[in-house]
């Protein structure tokens, strides 16, 4: 990832965002724009699973898990239209 630039998360994920940090989740990191993994996407990541509801989120978010080392976090949302991810947890390995 290239040098991170302060950025606010799209209206979508911005409010999975706030009901997170309502119910007690952290920002690991704050919504910074990557450019990755789309061209103008902005990332950011929680501390703790999440708390709400991820996993029936209505489009353009999709639900993901990413349990996977290399990156560093278990779940994700990525919103289709505007290419920003919201990710959350430590991976586990051995568990899906
Ligand atoms: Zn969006």
């Amino acid at each position: 990832m290239r040098t991170p630039t302060p950025a606010s998360l799209c209206p979508e994920l911005a409010r999975v965002l706030s009901t997170e940090l309502r119910r007690g989740n952290v920002l690991a990191r704050q919504p910074e724009r990557t450019d990755w993994p789309a061209r103008g996407s902005v990332f950011a990541s929680l501390r703790h699973d999440f708390r709400s509801d991820v996993r029936h989120v209505p489009t353009p978010l999709r639900h993901g898990l990413c349990n996977d080392p290399h990156y560093g976090w278990y779940e994700e949302l990525y919103c289709e239209e505007h290419g920003h991810l919201l990710v959350a947890g430590s991976p586990r390995l051995g568990k899906t």
